[in-house]
């Protein structure tokens, strides 16, 4: 069995232990691969996603002609005649940096960077229900708006505390107050997420991260301020 310590970087992106969103994919006809990589129905943010990091690594340390390079992040694509030829990594340890040939490259990195720095074709934000004509009365303004917008999904809260079983001081956070008012949680999951008109997920994504480490703090400083807590 591979030792947990050994694994220095997790394959499984949000369903990994590095972020623990639990994933299910229903299997269907592909049911080998997808129950190779799919996880058990834990609370998303558990510490039982490290069990599943293992049996996915194991599952595809099985595989010859699949070489992993973990810690190797790319940071911009190699292109010619409209095609990438080679994507160049940097080793997020020491700072070495691989240049990648291939005849295909997929881009997996959740957010399209390899399209974005190849040049590719790209959209942000919802468009007017006139450009496809992809109406759907039911919902009106708030799938298909006349006006295109910024509007996209945003960036999620996934975080948890747990009961030490004994009292635990927590300091005052007077700058997260205009965020969270006297709203309390002891932990966020799917449902926090952060997005605004005015906001870039990638260009303002400091004031958004920000924003969210306001919302945790004040709201967890929020339901210590409870005797129960
Ligand atoms: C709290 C939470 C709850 C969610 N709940 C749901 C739900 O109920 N239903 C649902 O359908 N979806 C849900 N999602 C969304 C879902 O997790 C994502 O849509 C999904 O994980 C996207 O998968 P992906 O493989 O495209 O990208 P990711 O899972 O983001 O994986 C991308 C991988 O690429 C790596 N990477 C990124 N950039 C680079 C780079 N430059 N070089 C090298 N590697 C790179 C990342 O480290 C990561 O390992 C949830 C997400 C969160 C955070």
């Amino acid at each position: 069995m591979l030792p947990l310590s050994m694994i220095v970087r997790y394959l499984g992106g949000n369903a990994s232990s590095e972020t623990r969103v639990h994933t299910e994919g229903i299997p269907w006809h592909s049911k080998r691969i997808i129950s190779m990589i799919n996880t058990k129905h834990w609370p998303n943010g558990s510490p039982l996603a490290k069990q599943d990091d293992r049996k996915r690594h194991e599952n595809i340390e099985k595989y010859e002609n699949i070489h992993l390079y973990l810690q190797w992040r790319a940071f911009t694509a190699i292109t010619e005649n409209n095609s990438i030829e080679s994507v160049d990594t940097r080793h997020t340890a020491t700072g070495e940096t691989r240049r990648f040939n291939a005849p295909f490259f997929i881009d997996c990195t959740g957010d399209g960077w390899l399209g974005f720095w190849a040049g590719a074709e790209m959209m942000y934000g919802r468009e007017p229900v006139s450009k496809y004509d992809e109406s759907w009365p039911k919902y009106g303004e708030l799938w298909s708006p006349n006006e295109g917008d910024n509007r996209v999904m945003g960036s999620s809260v996934l975080w948890r505390t747990i009961d030490t079983g004994e009292p635990v001081d927590f300091p005052q956070v007077p700058w997260s107050m205009e965020v969270v008012g006297n709203f309390e949680a002891i932990e966020g999951t799917w449902h926090w997420e952060f997005s605004h008109n005015d906001l870039h997920q990638v260009n303002d994504s400091e004031i958004i991260r920000d924003h969210m480490f306001k919302a945790i703090y004040g709201s967890f400083y929020n339901a210590k301020q409870q005797p129960e807590n």
